[in-house]
C-alpha cells in the first residue's frame, strides 16, 4: 500500500469518518471513546482498493478467503462492552481478519494478542500495523481454539469469528474480574454473549443477535 493512498484517501474521508461515527451513535453505541476510534481510524486502509469507497457504510466487507471486516457497529458494540466497566489492560482476539478490531482495541488499552489462522491475512495485517504505527500489537498464526496460554491471563477475550461453545482454554485464559464476549451459535446466526467472571465464578449475558463467519480449527 503506498503512502500516497494512505494519505489521498486519509484526508478525503475524514468527514466520512464523522458520518459513520455519527450513524453508529444514533443506532445505539453509547460509548464516546469507542466513538472517537471510530473517527480517526482508517477503515479503508482494512480492505481492498476496490473496496474502499464502501469502507465507511456501515455494513460488513469481504477481505478475501471467505472471510469478512465485521459491520462497524458490531465492532463498535463488542468494544464498548469489553470496556464498560474499565479500560481492560490486556486483550486477546480471536481472529484477526483485516486487523481492524485489533486497531480499535489498540488504541484503547495497553496491549493486543491476536492471533489468525489464515496465513494471507495474518500477513496483510501485520503489514498495515507496520504500516500504521501500530506497535502494541502481538500477532501468532495459529488456531484460536487454543488460546495463547503463554501470554494469559487476559483482562478481555474477544472472538471475531462464531464457534459453536466458547472453548474451554478461552475460559482458562481470562482473568479474575476479565470478561470473554463472543458470537455463539452455528448456521450463520448466532447470539452474542458475554461472560464476565467474578470471584472465580463466570456471570453470563446474552446482548443481542449477530452474525458471524464459523470459527474453523487448524491453519491455512
Ligand atoms: N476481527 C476481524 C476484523 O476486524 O477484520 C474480523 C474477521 S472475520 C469476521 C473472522 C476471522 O476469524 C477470519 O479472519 C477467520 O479466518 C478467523 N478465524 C476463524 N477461526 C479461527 C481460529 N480457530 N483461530 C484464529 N482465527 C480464526
Amino acid at each position: 500500500m503506498d503512502t500516497q493512498r494512505m494519505q489521498g484517501i486519509g484526508m478525503t474521508s475524514r468527514r466520512t469518518r464523522e458520518r459513520l461515527a455519527a450513524r453508529l451513535e444514533s443506532a445505539g453505541v453509547q460509548d464516546s471513546r469507542v466513538l472517537n476510534v471510530i473517527r480517526q481510524l482508517p477503515r479503508h486502509l482494512f480492505v481492498d482498493e476496490a473496496l474502499a469507497s464502501r469502507a465507511y457504510e456501515d455494513t460488513a466487507l469481504p477481505i478475501g478467503h471467505g472471510q469478512t471486516l465485521s459491520q462497524p457497529f458490531v465492532v463498535a458494540r463488542m468494544t464498548e462492552v469489553l470496556i464498560r466497566d474499565g479500560i481492560p489492560r490486556h486483550v486477546l482476539e480471536v481472529g484477526t481478519g483485516s486487523g481492524y478490531q485489533a486497531a480499535v482495541l489498540a488504541a484503547l488499552v495497553d496491549r493486543v494478542n491476536t492471533i489468525e489462522r489464515i496465513g494471507a491475512l495474518h500477513e496483510r495485517s501485520r503489514r498495515l500495523f507496520r504500516q500504521l504505527g501500530i506497535h502494541n500489537v502481538r500477532q501468532r498464526l495459529g488456531d484460536g481454539y487454543a488460546g495463547w496460554s503463554a501470554a494469559a491471563p487476559f483482562d478481555a477475550i474477544v472472538l471475531t469469528a462464531a464457534p459453536e461453545a466458547v472453548p474451554a482454554a478461552l475460559f482458562d485464559q481470562l482473568a479474575d474480574e476479565g470478561r470473554l464476549i463472543a458470537p455463539v451459535g452455528g448456521g450463520g446466526a448466532q447470539e452474542l454473549r458475554v461472560w464476565h467472571r467474578q470471584d472465580g465464578a463466570l456471570v453470563e449475558e446474552t446482548i443481542e443477535s449477530v452474525s458471524f463467519v464459523p470459527m474453523r480449527g487448524g491453519i491455512e
